[in-house]
């Protein structure tokens, strides 16, 4: 059986093979962590977007879209605390002279713990008929002792973080004997903080007041323009503002494929309430978001949510939706109750007001905001993750299938020539050309049909419409299902409708 690195190893070379992710500038040997999406690749990714999209815009009448510039007002990263303190704590080991974020050896540190208290349950779980959970996990020696030696760490790590004790840091690091996974040794250096905003020159001057910054969240571009949407789009408290787009990180430990990359895409959404109502909100969109990931079909098993024990310096109550990716669970989208921190800030640093009018009770306040993070990168690498499969058919013979959910899938139908002759050609490409104005499809008559059905389940194309012989004399076709591999004649009429139903967004989005 494979392993879970082997697993990965073969769902990156996958996504190469099958044009879905490259290395960035790969002639060149690449640069890291960043890569370009490929033919299929960018179309999983705009279907992600969109239906991102579908759901918070379109769907909500409360929330309006934007598309800010990258590149914003260097102020706007002093008001947002950026300058001074978006960076991570970096360690060294001096063996392997391999570079580490201290707070994430800490946390793997906890979550192996974490992990002992699953297994003890799940032993439990087998061995006792009327199992009790909660009773199991409030009485059991062995798990009471894991639980107070994670606790443990876990307040101890929250004090020096918040206090910027970077010796303790460390210190937390030697008491729990953290070795380098390279070099196997405890031989660190000091805790440093090192700051993850790219910057570069505006212009053709060199001066300080030139330094601009590469965005390092698509947030701030949606505060500074807080009244402008308002006012323009005579918006009532409470209601949201969204976008997507580009973001980049001087990320140190960047590994583990597009999860964790130096320029990637976030979708985000701000949540503008009054004062006082942002846990109820909070809550709210909690749950909200966490519904629209199990909308996509992946399995609830694979998420769970993680509240932050270190909350950010804008943030009252934080918590991100993990994923269970090929190397464990990790997070997915962070949600923040960013209090008025951020309009506060920006009405301090720019002199301009940044209020809301409230006119049914007179007074204007600065609002309070809930906002939903999610990464469009790592979204796909759980899509991706999840859909891939080495499938041991009932013939022995082998196939890899994305069973990618039909309304993502890049290709949503093949349509394919049994032969290059006796005019089926022809009737192949009418049936692509009804159809390719209403589905992204492609044509395709090079190879045996069986060749053809493996290349298009490897790129996840959930059908197949094959025109035969048969075909010429009833105007019915094959189609064949992705993940079932079932063949169905149809009748070439009826293939548009069956698309549609198939495809249908409505009913998914109605049920959010
Ligand atoms: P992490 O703890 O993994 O570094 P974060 O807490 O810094 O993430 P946020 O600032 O909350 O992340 O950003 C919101 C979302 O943007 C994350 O949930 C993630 O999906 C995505 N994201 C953040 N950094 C990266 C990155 N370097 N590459 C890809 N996606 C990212």
């Amino acid at each position: 059986m494979a392993t879970t690195d082997d697993l990965f190893k073969n769902i990156i070379s996958h996504a190469k093979e099958y044009g879905f992710i490259f290395p960035s500038s790969e002639i060149y040997d690449g640069l890291s962590a960043v890569y370009d999406y490929g033919q299929y690749g960018v179309e999983l990714k705009k279907n992600l977007r969109d239906y991102w999209w579908k759901a918070m815009v379109q769907t909500n009448p409360d929330i309006v879209g934007i598309d800010a510039a990258i590149f914003m007002h260097p102020t706007t990263w002093k008001a947002s605390g950026h300058v001074d303190a978006f960076n991570d704590p970096l360690i060294d080991n001096k063996d392997s002279k391999k570079r580490y974020r201290a707070d994430v050896l800490i946390e793997e540190h906890v979550a192996k713990i974490e992990d002992k208290i699953r297994k003890e349950v799940e032993k439990a779980a087998k061995r006792f008929e009327n199992f009790d959970e909660a009773m199991f996990l409030s009485t059991n020696a062995r798990v009471l002792e894991y639980r107070q030696q994670a606790d443990k760490i876990n307040a101890r790590f929250k004090e020096a973080l918040e206090g910027g004790n970077l010796t303790e840091v460390r210190q937390i690091i030697i008491d729990l004997e953290i070795v380098c996974p390279v070099s196997g040794s405890r031989n660190w250096t000091e805790v440093r903080q090192f700051n993850l905003m790219f910057s570069t020159q505006l212009g053709s001057v060199t001066d300080d007041a030139a330094t601009i910054y590469l965005r390092p969240e698509t947030a701030q571009g949606i505060f500074v323009n807080f009244l402008n949407v308002q006012k323009t789009g005579r918006m009532k408290i409470p209601f949201g503002i969204a976008q997507t787009g580009k973001a980049f990180r001087n990320e140190i430990v960047a590994r583990q494929f597009i999860f964790r990359m130096r320029e990637f895409e976030q979708m985000e959404m701000q949540y503008f309430v009054k004062p006082g109502t942002e846990m109820e909100w909070y809550n709210h969109w909690k749950e909200k978001r966490f519904n629209w990931h199990l909308s996509l079909g992946l399995g609830a098993e694979r998420y769970r949510f993680h509240d932050h024990l270190k909350l950010a310096h804008y943030a009252n109550a934080a918590c991100d939706i993990e994923f269970r990716f090929p190397f464990g669970f990790k997070e997915l989208e962070g949600i923040h109750s960013r209090t008025d921190f951020d309009l506060s800030n920006h009405e301090k640093y720019s002199g301009k007001k940044l209020r809301y009018f409230d006119t049914e009770q007179n007074t204007s306040y600065i609002p309070y905001v809930v906002e939903t993070s999610i990464g469009l990168d790592r979204l796909f690498l759980a899509v991706l993750s999840t859909a891939y499969n080495e499938e041991t058919l009932n013939d022995g013979s082998q196939r890899t299938v994305l069973n990618i959910p039909p309304f993502l899938a890049p290709i949503k139908c093949a349509v394919l020539p049994l032969l290059k002759k006796d005019g089926l050609p022809e009737v192949a490409q009418n049936i692509f050309n009804t159809l390719r104005f209403s589905y992204q499809c492609h044509y395709d008559e090079k190879d045996a049909i069986g060749k053809r059905y493996r290349r298009n389940d490897a790129i996840g194309t959930p059908f197949c419409i094959t025109v035969d012989h048969q075909t010429l004399t009833d105007n019915t076709v094959t189609l064949r299902h992705r993940d079932s591999m079932e063949q169905q004649r149809i009748g070439i009429k009826e293939l548009k409708a069956i698309l549609d139903k198939e495809l249908a967004l409505e009913n998914i989005l109605a049920k959010l």
